[in-house]
């Protein structure tokens, strides 16, 4: 009983972040996760994020201020907003040549990695009227 308890807060807490395509912060997949299931406590979304992370069913974006959280996709590329801190998808195809490269110079095993632009996102740039 106690394990179906487990289980499915687990997936509660998958779909909240699936739902969601803005790269939730733990904070705010708490929040989410809080409307479905009021008795669930921040810990347990916490250590619960940290498990879904070890399985591979969703990725931690380590950033400076925020840890991200997103459903594992294709590698892609990531860009931080300088002002208002959003996350976004990059369009940018994922270089793979940069691994091998990187491989070829090292004798390290190269496995993946990972890219954030930063600087302004569309919405300040608008509200700052800022250009390029
Ligand atoms: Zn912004
Ligand atoms: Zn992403």
């Amino acid at each position: 009983m106690k394990m179906q308890r487990k289980t499915r807060q687990r997936q509660l807490i998958l779909d909240a972040i699936q739902a969601r395509c803005d790269h939730p912060s733990a904070g705010e997949i708490y929040l989410d996760v809080r409307k479905i299931d009021s008795k669930i406590s921040r810990g347990t979304v916490y250590r619960n994020l940290n498990v879904l992370v070890k399985q591979g069913k969703i990725l931690h974006i380590k950033l400076p201020y925020k840890d991200r959280y997103e459903p594992i996709k294709q590698p892609h590329y990531h860009f931080r907003c300088s002002i208002c801190g959003a996350i976004a998808d990059v369009p940018l195809p994922y270089d793979k040549d940069l691994d091998d490269r990187t491989a070829k110079e090292s004798g390290f095993i190269v496995e993946s990695h990972r890219i954030i632009f930063e600087g302004f996102c569309i919405d300040c740039q608008r509200k700052k009227s800022i250009t390029k």
